[in-house]
C-alpha cells in the first residue's frame, strides 16, 4: 500500500475509532489509517481478532451500556478522539412476510441503534477539538432490496441520523458523513447466491465489484483534512451500481 504518512491528510497522530475492525471493510479502514500514521482504537465483538498495531476494545455495539463503557475508556486517554468510522453491521435476510421479530430487532439494534449510541457518546468527546465521523450505510438503504427489508430500513435510518448529527455537530467543527457501498467482496457477501453477485456486476458501470480497500480509501478521505468542508453527505462507493 502507498505510504500516505507524508502527505496532506493531517491524520498523523490522530486518534480514530474504527468499529467492525475485524471484518472486511473495517480491517481495510484500519490498515489505511495506520498507514497514514493514525492511532487506531479497534472495536469488534469479543472474540473477534482485530488488526495488529491497534488498541483493541471488544464491545457489543448493539448494547447501550457497553457503548457507554467504551466511551469512558476512549475518553480517559491523553490523546482526544479525532475520528470515528462505524463499520460494524449485520444482515439477516428474508422477504418481509417471513422475517421474524428477532431478525428485525437484531439488524435494527446492530446497524441503527449502535449508530445512535456511538454518536451520543462520541460527539461529546470531540466537541472541544472537532472531528470526523463516518457511518457506513448501503445503496440498498436508498433503493430498497428484495429480501432485505430490515437491512434497508436500518441503512436508510442511518442516513437521517447522520444528517441530523451533521447539523448538530457543525458548530463544534464535527463533520458527519455516510458512505453507501454497493456490493463489496467481504465475508458479509461471500455466501450470496451467484445470481445476486452477477446482477450487481451487471449494474456496475465500471464492470467490476468493489473491494474493502475501495471503501477504505473513501473513509480515509472523509476522515482527513482534505474533506474539511464536507459534511452531511452520502457518498456512494458502488462502481455506479446506483446512479440517480
Ligand atoms: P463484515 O466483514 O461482516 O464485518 C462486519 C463486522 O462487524 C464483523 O467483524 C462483525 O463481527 C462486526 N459486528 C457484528 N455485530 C457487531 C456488534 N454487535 N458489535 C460490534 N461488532 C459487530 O462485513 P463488511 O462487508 O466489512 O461490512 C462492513 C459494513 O459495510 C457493514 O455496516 C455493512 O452493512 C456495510 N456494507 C457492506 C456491503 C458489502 O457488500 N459487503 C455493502 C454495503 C454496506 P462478526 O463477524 O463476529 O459478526
Amino acid at each position: 500500500m502507498a505510504d500516505l504518512s507524508t502527505d496532506c491528510l493531517g491524520l498523523r497522530g490522530q486518534r480514530v475509532l474504527v468499529t467492525g475492525a475485524g471484518g472486511g471493510i473495517g480491517r481495510a479502514v484500519v490498515e489505511r489509517l495506520l498507514a497514514a500514521g493514525s492511532q487506531v482504537v479497534a472495536v469488534d465483538l469479543p472474540g473477534v481478532h482485530c488488526p495488529a498495531g491497534t488498541e483493541s476494545i471488544p464491545t457489543d455495539l448493539g448494547c447501550s451500556a457497553a457503548v457507554r463503557q467504551l466511551a469512558q475508556a476512549v475518553g480517559g486517554a491523553d490523546n482526544p478522539l479525532h475520528g470515528l468510522v462505524h463499520c460494524a453491521g449485520i444482515t439477516r435476510d428474508g422477504v418481509l412476510w417471513k422475517l421474524s421479530d428477532e431478525d428485525w430487532d437484531d439488524v435494527m439494534r446492530v446497524n441503527l441503534s449502535s449508530s445512535f449510541y456511538l454518536l451520543r457518546e462520541m460527539i461529546p468527546l470531540m466537541r472541544e477539538r472537532g472531528g470526523a465521523i463516518t457511518l457506513i450505510s448501503s445503496i440498498n438503504g436508498e433503493r430498497g432490496k428484495f429480501g432485505q427489508g430490515n437491512y434497508a430500513a436500518s441503512k436508510a435510518g442511518l442516513i437521517g441520523l447522520a444528517r441530523t448529527a451533521a447539523r448538530e455537530g457543525g458548530r463544534f467543527d464535527i463533520r458527519v458523513n455516510v458512505i453507501a457501498p454497493g456490493l463489496i467482496q467481504t465475508s458479509m457477501t461471500k455466501e450470496l447466491p451467484a445470481k445476486v453477485t452477477e446482477a450487481a456486476l451487471q449494474e456496475s458501470v465500471l464492470g467490476r465489484l468493489g473491494t474493502a480497500e475501495d471503501v477504505a480509501g473513501v473513509a480515509l478521505f472523509l476522515c482527513s483534512q482534505l474533506a474539511r468542508h464536507v459534511t452531511g453527505q452520502v457518498l456512494r462507493v458502488d462502481g455506479g451500481q446506483l446512479i440517480a
